[in-house]
């Protein structure tokens, strides 16, 4: 079955850019920590935000942190995902949970493509099949060991089946759907919507970052003022792979180009 991309923002710390504009603050003021969060008005808070911003002055925005929940991805996605290294994740496990129908991403470019999308589905049923074949073979055989080894029948089937399909999932394709919640501060966050925003990411990840980047801008405009690809307020830094789409992108997201 197929199915399609949802990523939601769960929760974040609470007020986010205040919490970041006290750090700034302390930093650069001889407030105490007691009255630290006294005066931070939205003027003020924004005018620390500003500042960092400005200066690149980027640790005081770790302490605001953001988690997401992700379904409809792909494996293929969420191998891209966990590169980024300064984030919690929990992702649905191929090794605890039987993919008795596993859904799947179809790429844009091959659901255009007739000739390509037959093929591909094919391939996906086949997988399907060689997973349910591999699956039920091995269960039986660890089933047989385990009951021999004395274990209850329940438990042998349980333990049988997770020891089964742990094996089988060597077969399933990247594009087999997956669920993943993650956790990222806000500095990680801006990084990364920069990265995967980019022309240059791949069309899934670059999809899911797009979404993030709106709800991440509806919460916190100020501290996400950069979120998104880099082109959208500096030239290109892809130079020979820049996709040559600046103006485009700010118009996706409502910059206006400079002249
Ligand atoms: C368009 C595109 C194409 C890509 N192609 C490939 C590819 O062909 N092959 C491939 O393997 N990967 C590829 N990647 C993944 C890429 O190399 C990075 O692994 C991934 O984007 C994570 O980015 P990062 O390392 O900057 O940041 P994160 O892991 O998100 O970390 C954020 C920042 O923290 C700092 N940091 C984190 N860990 C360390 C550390 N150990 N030491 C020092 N500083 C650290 C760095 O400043 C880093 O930029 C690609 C990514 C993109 C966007």
């Amino acid at each position: 079955m197929k199915t399609c991309l949802k990523i939601s923002l769960l929760s974040h710390s609470p007020e986010p850019e205040k919490i970041i504009a006290a750090a700034a603050k302390l930093c650069y003021s001889n407030a105490g920590t007691k009255d630290i969060l006294n005066g931070l008005n939205p003027e003020a808070t924004d005018k620390f935000l500003n500042m960092l911003i400005s200066m690149g002055h980027m640790s005081p925005i770790e302490h605001a942190t953001f988690t997401f929940a992700a379904e409809g991805v792909s494996r293929s996605l969420t191998h891209q995902l966990v590169r980024h290294r300064i984030a919690s994740y929990s992702q649905k496990s191929q090794r605890y949970v039987r993919e008795g129908q596993f859904e799947y991403i179809v790429p844009p470019a091959i659901a255009a493509n007739a000739a390509a999308l037959a093929v591909f589905e094919q391939s996906m049923l086949h997988a399907q099949a060689s997973y349910d074949n591999i699956a039920d073979s091995l269960k039986e055989t660890y089933l047989k060991e385990y009951l021999a080894a004395g274990k209850n029948p329940k438990a042998a089937a349980s333990a049988a089946e997770k020891k089964a399909i742990e094996d089988a999932r060597y077969v399933l394709p990247n594009a087999c759907e997956t669920k993943i919640i993650f956790t990222m501060n806000a500095r990680e966050l801006i990084h990364f919507c920069r990265q995967r925003s980019c022309e240059r990411a791949q069309w899934e990840i670059r999809e899911m970052s797009e979404k993030m980047v709106a709800q991440l801008k509806a919460i916190a405009p100020t501290l996400f003022q950069l979120a998104g690809p880099p082109c959208l307020y500096a030239p290109c830094p892809e130079g020979a792979m820049s996709c040559g789409k600046t103006n485009e992108k700010r118009a996706q997201y409502g910059v206006i180009s400079q002249k």
